[in-house]
Order: structure tokens, then C-alpha cells, then sequence
């Protein structure tokens, strides 16, 4: 029995999951907009066929989705990470092996039956996961990971395969690889399909069969990879555990431009503070702290700046990244400058597991341990009645900078209050 890898996809991922949880807006269009209601960055089938684009600005065209009839959504992240979860739960069930690659994509491990067939297979997972989560997936088949992209990307591009593309068994593979641009293969950056473009190399089947040597001599052994996994050779197998995070980052854009410190202070807290939960969540501690901010970058006196402090030990208490954090503030801030972003940056991650001591520093680790079980159960209480019902009075009561989420729907999968209504 030969293994087959299936990338799985959840089509116009954003959009769905507003339609999964509100029936109303099911068939209709809808668009979810970017952070602080920037620009449009999903949309679903029925909104692309009023020739909606993505990207588009929507102060730009908000006079044109109302004339259409279409439904704005700010971005909902608690909705779509939970959705992400339940999808990802599915396809560990109908698999040997997963890999999660984002929030919305995963590679699958699958022995293909005696008669090579996994279309009822995937028809069954498509059905499934619909009918359990409301969200439309597409399946694409090959030997390799480089291979089911390419079959995903066809399963999604060819209306006649509904969804689910299997390069293994399709009767003439090659015809369908000369579809596929050279733009769209997993892996390849404008510039080398720049590089490819010129060489007379179009599409997915040239670079397949192009000239070994002259790949390798460019790209070196990445190349030689995308073009051995093109033809069906893995050569990246799945990574099914998570491999530990470098690195931790909370940033946000302001809704309206700041000019003080007390509010960049109240800012970095609160990003400080959620960070610190993250990194308490991924069993880690930080050793470094860089935080940032910045103006926009269209404006005359442009201003960005960002400061960093490494721990005498490394920490994950809230309050220790709170004290550092707001002494780094204080030397980003600059008065006079309409501030529009700001981050906070967690670097050189140690595993809680192991604690790096130091010698100068004399430590007591019963007022440790002490601290570690305050800082679970103020992450159990947030969990268990909603984010914010323990805060850090330095992230202040009155956020007026929070991000514009004036089009927000419903957290309907994560808040017991905002269930949707079936029937009344
Ligand atoms: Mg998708």
C-alpha cells in the first residue's frame, strides 16, 4: 500500500466561518476586512462573482458594497482560531499522520486502498467536515507535499473535480501541469519564477522536467528539492509535532494615532500581558524583551523606534515583563510623534521545563513557584470567564486606541452569551 499526502484547505476561510455562524448571511455576500477595518482580505464565492477584489481598501469601496448588498465583517480571530481548531480535530481523525501549516491548511498522511482510489475518502472528509463545522474545504492528492499543493491549487481552480484533485490517479497528469502557472508552485518566490520565465520555463510541468543542473546551480539544494517533490519524490516529510517557537510578537495598529506616553504605556501593557499568557500557554519563558513603535511611514516626519533588554534570569510572569517592559517605553517615546503602531517582542525562548539561574542573582524558588501558581490562576479565571476579567491596572481602564472592529460579528463558538439562536 503506497502513501499518499493531502493538502486540505478551507476555502475563503475568514468568510466561511462568518457564514458557519450566522445562517443568515449563508449564499450571500460577505467580506471580512483587516485589522482596524483596513482592507478587504477574504471574500466569499458569492462576493468574488460581483467581481469584488481582494485588497481593496474599504473606505474606498464601502459605497459600493452597500449598494451590492454585501455583508463587512471585521476580522474575528477568536472565531476563526476556534473554527481552525475543530477543522484540524476532523482531519486528525480521517488521517495517519497531520501536519497544521496555518490556520486554515494541513497536510495529511493516507494509505491509498488496494485500488489506488481515495476519491470516497475525501468526499466523506469534505462532507464531514462540512457538515460539522459549516466550512468548505478543498483536497488535493499526491506522493509528495510539493505535489498535493499543486493539486489543491487545481482542485480549487477546475470547477468539474468539486473540490477534490488527486494527481496520482488523474489519467494524464502532464496536460494539468502545463495548466498551472510557474508563479503558483509551493516554494517558488517572484524571483525565481522570474528566473524560470526567462529560461522559457512557464509552468509547472517545464520546471518538473527542466534541466537538473541548471536549478542546482542557481538554487542550490532547495531547488533540486521543489523539483524532486514535483515529481513525486518526498523529500519533506511531515513535521507532526510543533516544533518549539523562537520567538513571540504582539503588535497591533492604534485605531487613531497617539501622541502620549501614558497611552503607549497602557498599549504595551496590555501587549505585554497577553504576550506573557503566550508564552505561559507554549511553556516558555523569555529572555529577551525588544518592544516597538512606530509612525506611519506616509507621513513627513517619519519616527520608529524600538529598544530591547535581556533578563538577568529568563521569566514568564507578567509582572517582571511588565516592569522591563514600561522602562523600555520610556526610551521609545518620542512627544509630537502621531504613533500608530506598537509591539512587543519575546525573544530567546527557553522551555519552562529547565530554569537558566544566575550567579549574581540570588533567587528563592518557593516565591517562584508561589508566582507561577498566580499567574495560572489568573490565566484560568480569564480563560474560564472571559479575557480581561483579571487585568493589569497599567494597561488602564479607558483603551480608546483599541483596533476599529466597528463590523464585528458574533464570538459565537467562544462565548457562552453570544451562542446563535436556531430557533426562538
Ligand atoms: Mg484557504
Amino acid at each position: 500500500m503506497s502513501a499518499a499526502i493531502a493538502l486540505v484547505d478551507g476555502n475563503n476561510f475568514y468568510a466561511a466561518c462568518e457564514q458557519s455562524v450566522d445562517p443568515s448571511i449563508v449564499r450571500q455576500p460577505v467580506v471580512v476586512l483587516s485589522n482596524n477595518d483596513g482592507c478587504i482580505i477574504a471574500r466569499s464565492p458569492e462576493a468574488r462573482a460581483l467581481g469584488i477584489k481582494m485588497g481593496q481598501p474599504y473606505f474606498k469601496v464601502r459605497h459600493d458594497l452597500k449598494r451590492l448588498g454585501v455583508t463587512v465583517r471585521s476580522s474575528n480571530y477568536a472565531l476563526y482560531a476556534d473554527m481552525s481548531q475543530r477543522l484540524m480535530r476532523i482531519l486528525e481523525a480521517y488521517s495517519e499522520e497531520l501536519e497544521i501549516y496555518s490556520i486554515d491548511e494541513a497536510f495529511l498522511k493516507i494509505s491509498r486502498p488496494s485500488n489506488h482510489d481515495l476519491r470516497p475518502w475525501a468526499r466523506q472528509l469534505r462532507e464531514s467536515t462540512y457538515q460539522s463545522i459549516g466550512i468548505p474545504i478543498s483536497i488535493g492528492l499526491g506522493t509528495s507535499k510539493g505535489q498535493a499543493k499543486l493539486a489543491n491549487h487545481l482542485a480549487k481552480t477546475v470547477p468539474d473535480y468539486a473540490g477534490i484533485f488527486d494527481l496520482s490517479v488523474v489519467n494524464d497528469p502532464d496536460t494539468w501541469l502545463n495548466k498551472v502557472d510557474v508563479e503558483s508552485v509551493w516554494g517558488i518566490g517572484s524571483k525565481m519564477a522570474r528566473w524560470c520565465r526567462i529560461r522559457g520555463v512557464n509552468n509547472a510541468r517545464q520546471l518538473r522536467d527542466m534541466s537538473s543542473s541548471a536549478l542546482h546551480k542557481k538554487y542550490g539544494v532547495v531547488g533540486i528539492r521543489l523539483q524532486h517533490e514535483l515529481r513525486g519524490h518526498s523529500c519533506q516529510p511531515l513535521v507532526v509535532l510543533p516544533l518549539p517557537k523562537k520567538e513571540t510578537c504582539v503588535s497591533r495598529s492604534f485605531s487613531h494615532p497617539i501622541t502620549s506616553l501614558d497611552e503607549l504605556s497602557k498599549a504595551i501593557s496590555s501587549y505585554t500581558v497577553r504576550a506573557s499568557e503566550k508564552l505561559r500557554t507554549q511553556k516558555q519563558r523569555a529572555g529577551t524583551i525588544t518592544i516597538f513603535t512606530r509612525t506611519s511611514p506616509f507621513i513627513q516626519s517619519v519616527y520608529s523606534k524600538s529598544a530591547t533588554e535581556t533578563l538577568v534570569m529568563p521569566s514568564n510572569d507578567t509582572s517582571v515583563l511588565l516592569q522591563v517592559a514600561l522602562r523600555l517605553t520610556r526610551l521609545i517615546f518620542k512627544a509630537h510623534r502621531p504613533l500608530i503602531k506598537a509591539g512587543v517582542l519575546m525573544q530567546n525562548l527557553h522551555s519552562t521545563n529547565h530554569l537558566q539561574t544566575n550567579l549574581l542573582k540570588e533567587y528563592d524558588p518557593k516565591v517562584l513557584e508561589k508566582r507561577e501558581r498566580l499567574m495560572n490562576t489568573i490565566d484560568s479565571l480569564n480563560h474560564r470567564y472571559g479575557n480581561g476579567t483579571i487585568n493589569w491596572a497599567a494597561c488602564g481602564l479607558n483603551q480608546g486606541w483599541v483596533m476599529r472592529r466597528e463590523k464585528l460579528g458574533s464570538a459565537a463558538t467562544t462565548r457562552l452569551t453570544e451562542i446563535p439562536i436556531v430557533y426562538t
